[in-house]
């Protein structure tokens, strides 16, 4: 077992747009914690349409929906606002205080919550030590405020260790799934 294994998430895919939310909801998941920077848009970029009308179609699949991050609240509240989701903001991940704080929002139990987001180190961690499963994305764009560019090159070896460890349970004809 890999010392990275914490920093693990249950799914990876390139991107949070071809996430099969069909299967989530069949899977019992019913509420979703969305990072916002470069997870559903490019850092600091304000709500687009293709944002938009994922949570609309969320929630007209009968998801609830929070966003979780750890930016400060004019940067969280304005894009909540415009794809019509609750927030928490300054968040604190990888800490759980503001995962617990969005499910109890939620009023579901963990195991219906799923976390998507794009960095090993705070939303995934985060994800590992709140007991809730996660999604991992591909960033959406290389631009980065230098301490986000710092984690990057830190996350490297824990990166490689779960794509290596990817690449062989694909050998064994597991599609990451069986994870969830
Ligand atoms: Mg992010």
């Amino acid at each position: 077992m890999s010392i990275f294994k914490r920093f693990y998430p249950n799914l990876y895919t390139k991107t949070t747009y071809n996430i099969d939310f069909v299967k989530l909801f069949d899977h019992g998941y019913r509420g979703i914690i969305f990072d916002i920077d470069n997870t559903l848009v490019p850092h600091d970029a304000p709500a687009d349409i293709r944002a938009t009308m994922l949570f609309k179609k969320l929630h007209a699949m009968g998801f609830q929906t929070m966003i979780v991050s750890n930016n400060k609240e004019p940067r969280v509240k304005s894009f909540a606002d415009v794809v019509g989701s609750e927030y928490v903001f300054q968040a604190d991940k990888p800490g759980t205080k503001g995962y617990l704080e969005a499910v109890a929002r939620m009023a579901l139990p963990k195991e219906r919550v799923i976390v998507i987001g794009d960095q090993f180190f705070t939303d995934i961690w985060g994800a590992n030590r709140s007991g809730l499963c996660s999604v991992m994305v591909g960033r959406i764009s290389p631009k980065e405020p230098p301490h986000i560019h710092l984690k990057r090159v830190l996350e490297q070896p824990i990166k490689r260790a779960y794509f290596k460890k990817r690449r062989q349970e694909k050998k064994q004809g597991l599609d990451g799934w069986e994870n969830m």
